[in-house]
């Protein structure tokens, strides 16, 4: 779950890190409102997507008038898939440096990597494909949270990679770097959120350091425990404005545990595991996976219609390879609701269905008397269905 940008800064805020004043509005008028109580405001777009400042999202503006203005161009807009609903209007800050500071979860270590960059402002990622060395890197204990001797150093890493050259002297950015860095890492992990970033953090005229912007990403699996943050994005507004995938989104609602893979094999099995053995069978072989889709233990009729139903909302899908771990599910059972399930939804892109357990022979006369391929081991399955899905003009 992403929060917008105004709500990043609220947490922020809450954290002890310094933000501009602002206020959110939902009318031009609003927005002219916050310019004559702060003066010169920069006027941005509440969409959960960077890059924002490029798409015409950021504006500033002068004075009432200019703010009214800015906001009438942004809300509404559409940056990149996102309608505008609401724009921040902050006071405008005089920028004399851009930074990026950011604390992600890096899967690899295992542990939040705090990342420094003075080649701020610009796409993070774009600085780490092409200058990797700009940005500084340090992995703090989890249990003391980064000491201020770590932090100092992960400072002068970040000026000697970019020469030396700073806007303010060290000793000042060091002061307000160690509280920084220490406030965004608590709330990191108070959050459970997997990235916490400020791009730009911006060094001002007068030397202090600001979140120019805020970016905060929660944990999925750990969403139940910020109900609050959940419930603020609102129900209904939080698929669009969470900007998670909307088919996941839509699984989640029929109580599935589906993963978008972007490719087009639809796949459905019964365990986690034989799932994922699935999916590398798909590859092996050379399709691509459209989704990972777990139905759980046993195999009843309904689950299966759900699922298969799921897979095909993703118009991508050109087959499915259903895999089924029978044991005591009966073989002849899942036929028959797979065969019910393509007739009720009137499935006509090829199904592959392999299956063991009890009376899995019959299940397999049934479904080849239904025209749906039958498979006994499942890398035979995932030969056929690639086989398949090729034959229909989808990737190899
Ligand atoms: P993003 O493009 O979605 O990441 O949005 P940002 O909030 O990072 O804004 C993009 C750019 O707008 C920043 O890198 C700044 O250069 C500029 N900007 C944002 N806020 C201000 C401000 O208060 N004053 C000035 N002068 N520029 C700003
Ligand atoms: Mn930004």
């Amino acid at each position: 779950m992403k929060l917008l940008e105004h709500q990043a800064k609220a947490q922020f805020r809450q954290a002890g890190i310094e933000c501009p004043m602002g206020r959110l509005a939902h009318t031009p008028a609003e927005a002219a409102e916050a310019a004559r109580e702060f003066g010169r405001v920069v006027v941005k777009a509440q969409v959960p997507i960077g890059g924002r400042g490029k798409a015409g999202g950021v504006k500033l503006a002068g004075d009432e008038e200019e703010a009214r203005r800015a906001a009438e161009q942004i809300l509404g807009m559409d940056i990149r898939g996102f309608t505008v609903p609401a724009v921040l209007c902050e006071e405008a800050l005089d920028i004399a440096r851009e930074l990026y500071l950011g604390v992600a979860l890096d899967r690899d270590r295992r542990s939040l990597v705090v990342m420094l960059s003075f080649a701020g402002g610009m796409e993070i990622e774009e600085v780490a494909e092409t200058s990797p060395e700009k940005i500084a890197k340090l992995w703090p204990d989890p249990f003391s949270g980064p000491h201020p001797f770590e932090i100092r150093q992960l400072a002068l890493d970040a000026l000697a990679a970019v020469g030396g050259e700073g806007t303010l002297p060290k000793s000042k950015l060091l002061a307000q770097l160690v509280p920084l860095v220490q406030n965004l890492y608590s709330l990191c992990q108070r959050l459970d959120a997997t990235l916490c970033e400020i791009n730009p953090l911006v060094v001002t005229s007068e030397q202090r350091l600001i979140a120019g912007d805020g970016k905060v990403e929660i944990d999925q699996s750990a969403e139940f425990r910020h109900h609050d943050l959940v419930k603020e994005l609102g129900d209904d507004q939080e698929a669009a404005a969470s900007g998670d995938d909307p088919l996941e989104v839509e699984a989640k609602r029929r109580g599935l545990t589906y993963v978008h893979l972007g490719g087009d094999v639809g796949v459905i099995g019964n365990g986690a595991g034989l799932v994922m053995n699935t999916l590398d069978l798909v590859k092996q072989h050379g399709g691509e996976p459209a989704n990972f889709l777990d139905i759980g233990g046993g195999a009843k009729a309904e689950v299966v219609r759900n699922a298969l139903e799921m897979v095909l909302l993703d118009p991508a899908v050109k087959g499915i390879f259903v895999n089924i771990f029978g044991g005591i599910t009966r073989g002849d059972e899942v036929a028959n609701g797979v065969i019910a399930a393509r007739d009720q939804l009137g499935i006509r892109v090829p199904l592959v269905v392999r299956m063991t357990g009890t009376r899995e022979e019959e299940g397999r006369a049934i479904l080849e008397q239904a025209g749906i391929v039958p498979a006994v081991s499942a890398p035979e399955a995932a030969e056929k269905i690639v086989q398949l899905v090729a034959a229909q003009g989808g990737r190899r």
